[in-house]
């Protein structure tokens, strides 16, 4: 048996590492006003995985619980950049900050949700499924 691809996941300043064995669950990309605030960027592209195939580096991490109770958010301690995050009603699945695995040769998008919030200017690529809100 081939051994699962790992993919490794960094902050800005590097101090917080992960690495991915496996392929994702899936990769989505996400309009919603969250994701466009978290990343400061139009969107947000998160890899999602199951907990066991997420292994985490060394690094000292803070922690911000969304005040609706939903969502935790894994940060650098020192730069700040969101790693990973974890639904808090959900306990098999791990989302993950797609721009930190720079270079690691990530599927592309599946899908990107919340289009209702995307800026007109964000273009969908060709077929790639799309979703007003959440997914169904
Ligand atoms: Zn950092
Ligand atoms: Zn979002």
């Amino acid at each position: 048996m081939q051994d699962p691809v790992m993919r490794q996941a960094a902050c800005v300043c590097g101090q917080l590492r992960l690495s991915l064995k496996g392929e994702p669950l899936y990769v989505s990309s996400c309009c919603c006003t969250r994701c466009q605030r978290r990343t400061g960027g139009f969107f947000g592209v998160t890899v999602y995985a199951r907990p066991d195939q997420v292994v985490a580096g060394s690094g000292r991490t803070q922690t911000f619980h969304l005040p609706d109770g939903s969502t935790t958010f894994h940060r650098c301690a020192d730069c700040g950049t969101n790693l990973w995050w974890v639904p808090d009603d959900v306990d098999d699945v791990i989302g993950l900050a797609g721009g930190c695995f720079v270079g690691q040769d990530l599927p592309a998008p599946q899908r990107m949700v919340w289009v209702e919030h995307k800026h007109p200017f964000v273009q969908v690529p060709t077929g790639l499924p799309t979703f007003d809100g959440p997914p169904d």
